[in-house]
């Protein structure tokens, strides 16, 4: 069996749709061994404040500034706690910065951290992609929602206040996965292009998120097609996260993940210390 290098992407129950405590996720990370582990709680500040009401209990990350800043704080003295049996990196996943910039560099500008992903989990004024009824949308309502996701990811990396990009593609979870509905990438291949070279000229990286291997959409987020697009590009920054919501998946696919980085062309995968990538040899 493959060693597991590293897991760059978790969550622990600092995140409202994540089960399992903190210090249980480190304990899994510290068992498993893990040469680079980061817990990367969800920071959605369009809901920074936000708090559910019963009509909008259901929306997930109301809230999430208490939540983000409970994570960090925790990371802090776990880290300390783990220290010489776990190197913690301590994360966050900073969703839709554009749409609270106040509260992204709230976050961008916390000392404590040391890696931050960069998610588009929802177009501006629209809900999470997880919440939308793709069955109810015609092939031009689609296009032009994936469209606007790319512009809007594309925005965000010309920002570009984070470290890695999230889960690109992430969409295509629910409208492939879920719904069955085929897209074709090569349609934003352009603006694709422009989003790689845009994190490329900033010194900035992707990631490779395994969940989709074990959800109903089998890939990896974005798929190998587009991992050796980035490559090709000059890509040379690429962690590889299970993006774990609980502690059974967490390192859960990495091995895959590194033998398609391997495939795509790399030959070492990062991780981020005090926002500083360091390497490890594949
Ligand atoms: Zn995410
Ligand atoms: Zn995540």
């Amino acid at each position: 069996m493959d060693k597991i290098l590293l897991d760059m992407h978790t969550h622990s129950s600092h995140s409202p749709d994540a089960e399992d405590s903190a210090a249980a996720m480190c304990e899994r990370a510290a068992e498993l061994g893990l040469t680079a582990y980061a817990l990367t709680d969800h920071c959605d500040v369009n809901f920074w404040e936000k708090a559910p009401t019963p009509e909008t209990i259901d929306a997930m990350m109301y809230g999430s500034g208490s939540y983000a800043l409970a994570s960090i704080a925790e990371q802090t003295q776990l880290r300390d706690k783990y220290s010489g049996r776990l190197d913690l990196i301590i994360g966050i996943e900073l969703g839709q910065p554009l749409q609270n910039m106040e509260k992204a560099e709230l976050i961008t500008d916390d000392p404590r951290l040391d890696f931050i992903i960069g998610s588009h989990h929802m177009n501006a004024g629209v809900d999470d992609f997880y919440y939308l009824d793709y069955s109810k949308m015609s092939p031009a309502e689609l296009d032009r929602l994936l469209e606007n996701c790319f512009t809007q990811t594309l925005e965000m990396c010309r920002w570009g206040r984070f470290d890695v990009l999230g889960h690109l593609t992430y969409p295509l979870r629910y409208i492939c996965g879920e719904y069955g509905i085929p897209v074709d990438t090569d349609r934003y291949h352009d603006i694709i292009c422009e989003i790689f070279s845009t994190l490329i000229s900033k010194g900035k990286g992707i990631e490779i998120n395994t969940s989709g291997l074990r959800q109903k959409y089998g890939m990896t987020f974005p798929t190998f097609e587009l991992v050796k697009l980035y490559r090709q590009l000059g890509g040379e920054i690429l962690t590889i996260g299970s993006d774990a919501h609980r502690v059974p998946d967490l390192g859960k696919g990495i091995a895959e993940g590194i033998e398609l980085a391997k495939a795509a062309g790399f030959d070492k995968v990062a991780y981020f210390k005090k926002h500083e990538p360091h390497f490890l040899k594949l």
